[in-house]
């Protein structure tokens, strides 16, 4: 008998009625004799309307009831799921996170899961019925409620299914597999039936949504083979997975673009040591993230141009931050908002050479500007203005072969 970790998504849970169907799924794996744990995200839109109802109540509203608050999209979509089945004569109960318990680590909001006791679990599995399990939840030490980041419910599934030894995983969504490029933004876009974990984390870090980064990470630590299937229609789908078995000899296997970046450059800093450590700390302390950063020298060799990238919704924290650091001295702060992250990734990129050049002379012949570069074994990205995005990515589709 096999195990299998079912995962439905927000848009997969959207409606009443998106959970009749996801329901007759479910039954579907237990017809074919399968033990199946389902994790469910919140309905779509829920956790949005939550967290602008935080912003209504406070600018700094406490983290703690943050997650307490956003979390309780995910208890009701549970509720339903467990409910239907029951009404259809599957034997199912909810559980919550708390109620495993699910222990997490971290800060609140970006919490990471660091065990699930799956002996309630076990059990109820034993007794034929199908556990629902809230994704994107946990506890701390304190007992208080955490959240594991955006999107997390598919690094619950991953955890649980390393937890309870699963054979399957199965991330159920809105498309039928990890595309090219994002479907919705690129109709010639293909799906992939095979990706590497490495190809996959660089592509959800850079900002393909279909899976979250955090959760690709964990299925890479345990060697957690994962499928990314429609739960819209029945069509085969994509493993993402370590193993080298017969991956075809595409150099470049997806192409992720990012929306919401900025980019800051301050002009004309003294360039002295430690002057990139005194801009960086104070952001750092702050959990802002820098993505990308070039320095550039001035002539005479005493001053220095820095521009890096962080999420546009950081902007404004940023700017103070510098503002207000008195370890550097410089001319000049300007501030672009309209910037967007443009990446191919491959792992066929570490044995070819000459992928920099066509990617740069592709964007090139769209006249489209490189602002910063930044580069990694298997992928390459570039930061281009936001309008030329669309562009910019359906370029790169066709000079790599994968339209
Ligand atoms: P869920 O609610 O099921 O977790 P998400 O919205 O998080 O679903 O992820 C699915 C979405 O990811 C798709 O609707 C698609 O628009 C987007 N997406 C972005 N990049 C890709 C890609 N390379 N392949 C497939 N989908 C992608
Ligand atoms: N409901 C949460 C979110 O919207 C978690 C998830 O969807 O996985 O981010
Ligand atoms: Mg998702």
């Amino acid at each position: 008998m096999k195990t299998v970790v079912l995962k439905f998504g927000g848009t997969s849970v959207g409606s009443t009625d998106r959970i009749k169907k996801i329901c007759k799924i479910i039954a579907s794996y237990k017809h074919k004799r399968n033990r199946v744990i389902v994790i469910s995200s919140a309905m779509s839109g829920v956790t949005n309307d939550l967290i602008n109802k935080s912003k209504l109540m406070s600018n700094n509203f406490d983290k703690a009831e943050y997650d307490t608050l956003v979390s309780s999209g995910e208890q009701a979509a549970c509720a339903l799921i467990a409910g239907r089945l029951n009404h259809i004569g599957i034997q199912s109960r909810s559980w919550m996170a708390w109620q495993l318990p699910i222990i997490t680590e971290g800060p609140h909001s970006g919490s990471r899961i660091n065990k699930i006791n799956v002996k309630e679990l076990v059990r109820y599995l034993s007794s034929g019925g199908i556990p629902i399990v809230t994704g994107f939840q946990g506890i701390n030490k304190n007992f208080r409620l955490t959240t594991i980041g955006r999107s997390g419910s598919d690094a619950t599934a991953i955890m649980l299914a390393k937890f309870i030894n699963a054979d399957e995983c199965i991330i159920y969504t809105d498309v039928d597999g990890v595309y090219t490029t994002d479907p919705r933004q690129y109709k010639n876009a293909k799906k992939i039936k095979k990706i590497f974990y490495d190809e996959m984390l660089e592509m959800a870090s850079l900002g393909s949504k279909v899976m979250q980064p955090t959760s690709v990470q964990d299925a890479k630590l345990n060697n957690i083979d994962i499928q990314v299937k429609s739960s819209f229609v029945s069509k085969s789908g994509t493993l993402i997975t370590g193993k080298k078995k017969s991956f075809s000899d595409q150099i470049i296997t997806g192409i992720s673009s990012t929306k919401n970046d900025a980019k800051i450059t301050i002009v004309a800093v003294k360039d002295r040591p430690g002057v990139a450590a005194s801009i960086f700390k104070p952001l750092s302390q702050n959990l802002i993230n820098v993505d990308m950063v070039v320095q550039n020298m001035s002539l005479n060799g005493k001053e220095t141009d820095l521009t890096f990238t962080i999420k546009s919704e950081d902007l404004k924290k940023t700017e103070k931050l510098i503002k207000n650091n008195k370890k550097i001295i410089y001319k000049k702060l300007s501030f672009d908002k309209d910037v967007s992250k443009v990446s191919i990734i491959g792992v066929g990129m570490i044995t070819t050479p000459g992928i920099t050049y066509r990617m740069f002379q592709a964007l090139a012949s769209k006249k489209i500007n490189i602002q910063v570069i930044s580069t990694s074994e298997i992928k390459i990205s570039v930061l281009v203005s936001s309008k030329n995005v669309k562009k910019a990515v359906a370029v790169l589709h066709k000079e790599f072969k994968l339209d």
